[in-house]
């Protein structure tokens, strides 16, 4: 059995949040620290970290594994409460945030529940809000759709491949329209060629809907391909090393990749993740 998604767990629809351009900030995270009591001794996850992520922002956390990426991004989405600092999302608490239904999040397993359809996983946040079933049908249905899932609905998820199953867990998350997206780890799972294809799937996404993503990954290329704003994380205690505003245009294709503007992008990325494991290790 895969990680059990608590049903609350399972982010909403954003409830009056303007669709306005600019630097609107959807997260603002101040001088924040997070310290994990265990029977043992006290882990430091995070320390002092201050960042903003602006509407329509593609942020990636990148950084070495047990960084506190995941606790960064379970700060925003109310699954854990900082020991200091503040955590700001839609300028209210993250308590609010969850409640208005005001992300989706996707976690690295795709966590489907394999005795219901496809249809039936996307609709599951949607029976929990009680939404009329019609209604659910629907919303199922423009999910798929925006995941290029449309005609697997009557489907189970053992009858699709790692990467199909990690779409429909994306569409599970975009069932309600929230207007950010919370990726953990979405893609690390799948092979090297599923994983471009499901990037440049998301990116089509994102600049359809507008939304605003934030997303963990290990990948530097990942990284700098998807991000408007690169976040590097160093280790014990995490920390946030260098934050780069990304100079590559929105539209990126194949040829990105090859620019001398991503590379230039990546060896910075490298930089500061070596230079950030150069402290403890
Ligand atoms: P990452 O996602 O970057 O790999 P995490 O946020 O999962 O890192 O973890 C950061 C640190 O906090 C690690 O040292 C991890 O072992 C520790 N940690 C994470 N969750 C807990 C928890 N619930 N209790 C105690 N320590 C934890
Ligand atoms: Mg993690």
């Amino acid at each position: 059995m895969q990680k059990v998604v608590r049903m609350d767990d399972m982010n909403g629809v954003a409830s009056g949040f303007p669709k306005t351009a600019g630097a609107q900030a959807v997260v603002e995270i101040t001088d924040l620290s997070l310290v994990y009591q265990t029977a043992d001794h006290p882990v430091t996850a995070l320390a002092n970290v201050n960042l903003t992520i602006n509407k329509g922002d593609f942020v990636s956390f990148i950084g070495p594994s047990g960084c506190g990426k995941t606790t960064l991004m379970r700060v925003v989405a109310d699954l854990e409460h900082p020991t200091a600092g503040t955590a700001l999302v839609n300028g209210g608490s993250p308590e609010q945030a969850r409640r208005d239904r005001a992300y989706g999040y996707v976690f690295q397993a795709p966590t489907l529940y394999p005795w219901r359809s496809v249809a039936r996983n996307v609709m599951l946040p949607l029976e929990i809000m009680g939404l009329p079933k019609a209604d659910q049908r629907e919303r199922a249905r423009a999910a798929l759709e925006l995941v290029g899932l449309t005609g697997f609905e009557r489907k189970y998820p053992w009858q699709l491949s790692g990467g199909m199953q990690q779409r429909v867990s994306i569409a599970r998350a975009l069932s309600f329209d929230p207007d950010l997206l919370l990726m953990d780890e979405p893609f690390g799972a799948l092979d090297e060629i599923t994983r471009d294809r499901l990037n440049d799937e998301l990116l089509s996404l994102w600049k359809k809907t507008h939304k605003t993503v934030i997303f963990v990954t290990h990948s530097i290329s990942e990284a700098v391909y998807l991000s408007t704003k690169i976040v590097i994380m160093s280790a014990r205690p995490g920390r946030i090393i260098d934050i780069i505003d990304s100079p590559l245009p929105r539209d990126r294709s194949a040829e990105t990749r090859d620019s001398q503007a991503f590379l230039d992008v990546a060896h910075r990325v490298r930089q500061g993740l070596l230079a950030g494991h150069g402290k403890d290790d």
